[in-house]
């Protein structure tokens, strides 16, 4: 383990600057915060902190963060409080730590793959500081490192998967490939044990046969370099077991089939030099097609730099060869983390902040180039928000989101029962907008609905489609209950009774997918109670028993006052029913118009000639409109019909003009006999407890 003074010294090595005070402050106080806490290994608990900070100094990070590594764990796992921290090590280590340790809470987290992206954009958006993601990531590193002392094989596979899945491309993402490497060899050898030891132990073959070949092919390419004049270094190396075998399960070929297992680093002293030995490579060695990438003069997004290209060495085998200059190499180990460290100067705050967006960007981004380039164009983080379950769960929402888009986006179910929220713990209205890292908890209701009204609030698409959704089902369901209603009627006017098979045929040969469709279609009118007969009973509708008690469709209708065989209607503005005063227009070359003797349309009759008419005592009925509220709560709607239905009247057309709490608004079309019919229908109507308010229109 480090100890105190070679810490420090390693600090001022590359920042004289630093406070020596604080940083021995700093770790006498982990040190005695984790008091006597061990790790899995035996090791005093506070040989973890020690040995993060360790990792940090060997990026040169400054001061701050050196000293958030040491107490990174005292707020978690001791008694130690970040006002505490603040006090003693100031505002911005209190808010490093306070980072670190929020970072922590997501690591019992649902490790399914959507999870796991939206994890990793969690961390980064809750990583304000690049430097927290620096300590984390040093931190997983150091546990990892000492995985193999935790006994529990699951709890070693969790870690190891959560590593694989989480870290280690966060850690490729900001460009630190070395911790990247490690990161991934330990994981899999947790996670694959077989594939690990098998691979291992072919490498481990290979090696003691070719015996040093890796040096030679070294020397080799230095000296081909050296003879054009170029001075450069160059090392070889095996790819590790992780590397070998992902290629294997990517190109689904062998061990034998990977032909390309060394690799090696050619270090220039300047950016042309890279370019001239690449020609040098390409002249002695056969260059394989399609392999080379040119990442010097167009860089990765994460700032990556490096010539790349496969060699066919002796006619026999493929090796990788990447090309960079020293500060190239640097910058591609360490990535970004090498403009945090101290001899870069550091970062001013106001680069901090851009800097944080454009790796916010560039972590966001895909492997597609097009969805990268729209990417980065988007500010991606400002308008997101993450919040939990109580169990953990993460979901992502676009900003302004409601606890409503919340549960949608859990489940439908759960979404289409919610009737109310907490968030972190307290009774919210639905339509509040949720903040970065609410936990959320949906009440629910067995018996409750979507309501029209949450589409003023939810946000997210799902949500808003879901709602719609529902509420056409239930306009559907609430057609159909009317057209049960007056099924039931119809059946009545037969003169047998319809059973089961009955109904089936019936169902067929109206060519209706089942029963709930033909309700609907009689709720709705798209097939009239003659046809429902028929079917049900094939004839019954020819020889009606009582036409009285059927009203049909077609109405005989006749009044008085007009020459034999003129043509009329009923005015649709105003529906005029026997009992009404009527007035006729006649327009020349067309029909005459029946409007009640108080319609408002009559204003503009003043070209038409008028005719005073009446009811002929043969009309047997009219069609009549009436307008109806009624209150939001299930049953009302099939109770509207069931007073249609015992007054006789059929419907002809029926549409919901309102929805809104607490009462829907419909419009119905009906046939009656007379005023006095339509009257009592009405008087009925309002005596009803479903319905608020109803009138003639
Ligand atoms: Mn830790």
């Amino acid at each position: 383990m480090l100890r105190q003074y070679e810490l420090v010294e390693r600090v001022l090595a590359y920042d004289p600057d630093a406070d020596e005070a604080i940083l021995n402050r700093a770790y006498v106080y982990t040190v005695q915060k984790h008091g006597t806490q061990k790790r899995a290994s035996g090791d005093p608990y506070f040989s973890h902190p020690v040995e993060v900070a360790g990792l940090m100094t060997e990026l040169k990070l400054d001061q701050a963060t050196v000293v958030t590594a040491l107490l990174h764990d005292t707020v978690e796992d001791t008694l130690a409080t970040v006002d505490e921290i603040e006090r003693l090590f100031g505002a911005d280590v209190a808010r490093l730590v306070d980072g670190v340790t929020k970072l922590s809470k997501i690591e019992t987290m649902s490790d399914n793959e959507r999870a796991a992206e939206n994890l990793r954009k969690f961390l980064l958006a809750m990583s304000e500081d690049l430097r927290v993601l620096l300590v984390k990531l040093a931190d997983r590193l150091h546990n990892m490192r000492t995985l193999h002392f935790i006994k529990s094989e699951e709890k070693r596979r969790r870690i190891a998967r959560e590593t694989m899945d989480i870290y280690a491309p966060l850690a490729e993402r900001v460009g630190m490939y070395e911790y990247m490497r490690e990161m991934q060899l330990l994981a899999f050898e947790q996670l694959e044990p077989e594939a690990y030891a098998t691979i291992s132990g072919r490498l481990a073959a290979i090696r003691s046969e070719e015996n040093g070949q890796v040096g030679a092919i070294a020397l080799e390419i230095k000296q081909a370099l050296a003879e054009a004049g170029l001075r450069v270094e160059v090392s070889g190396r095996e790819k590790h077991p992780y590397s070998i075998w992902k290629k294997m399960a990517e190109r689904h070929v062998s061990f034998e089939q990977i032909t390309d297992i060394m690799a090696f680093r050619v270090l220039t002293e300047n950016e042309d030099d890279c370019y001239k030995a690449l020609g040098i490579l390409h002249r002695t060695w056969q260059m394989i097609p399609g392999r080379f990438k040119d990442y010097v003069s167009t860089p990765k997004m994460n700032g990556y730099k490096s010539l790349h290209t496969s060699l066919i060495y002796n006619n026999a085998m493929r090796v990788e060869v990447q090309i960079k200059t020293r500060a190239m190499h640097e910058t591609n180990e360490f990535g970004l983390a090498a403009h945090w460290s101290y001899k870069q100067g550091g970062v001013t705050p106001d680069g901090q902040v851009g800097w944080l967006r454009d790796l916010l960007e560039i972590l966001e981004a895909s492997n597609d180039p097009d969805e990268l380039l729209e990417n980065t164009k988007m500010a991606i983080y400002q308008d997101r928000i993450f919040a939990f379950t109580p169990k953990g769960a993460l979901f992502q929402l676009p900003k302004g989101a409601t606890p409503i888009d919340f549960a949608f986006a859990v489940h439908t179910n759960l979404g289409a029962q919610a009737v109310g929220a907490k968030i972190n713990g307290r009774h919210v209205p639905l339509r509040t907008p949720l903040n970065n890292g609410d936990v959320v908890e949906i009440i629910k209701s067995r018996t409750s609905e979507p309501q029209l009204s949450w589409l003023a609030f939810a946000v997210t698409g799902k949500a808003r489609a879901s709602i719609r959704r529902f509420v056409r089902q239930k306009e559907r369901a609430e057609v159909a209950a009317i057209g049960r209603k007056l099924y039931e009627e119809i059946v009545e006017r037969l003169p047998g009774t319809v059973g089961k098979k009955a109904l089936a045929d019936a169902i067929k040969r109206l060519k209706m997918a089942g029963e709930e469709d033909l309700m609907f279609a009689v709720g709705s009118a798209k097939v009239d109670d003659r046809q429902v007969m028929e079917a049900l009973m094939p004839g019954s509708a020819a020889n009606l028993p009582d036409p009285d008690h059927w009203p049909k469709q077609k109405r005989a209708i006749a009044v008085r006052g007009l020459t034999p065989g003129m043509a009329f209607q009923l005015a649709a503005c105003c529906h005029p029913v026997p009992g009404d005063r009527i007035v006729g227009l006649r327009r020349p070359g067309k029909g005459v118009e029946v409007h009640a003797i108080d319609c408002l349309n009559l204003a503009n009759g003043i070209d038409a000639d008028w005719i005073d008419l009446s009811w002929d005592a043969r009309t047997d009925g009219a069609i009549g409109r009436l307008r109806a509220e009624l209150y939001n709560r299930p049953g009302t709607l099939a109770e509207m019909a069931g007073i249609f239905a015992k007054n006789h009247a059929n419907v002809v057309n029926l549409e919901m003009t309102q929805r809104e709490n607490p009462f829907h608004t419909y419009e119905v079309d009906l046939e009656v006999r007379d005023l006095a019919h339509l009257t009592r229908i009405i008087s009925a109507l309002r005596a009803s407890d479903a319905v608020a308010q109803a009138e003639r229109i």
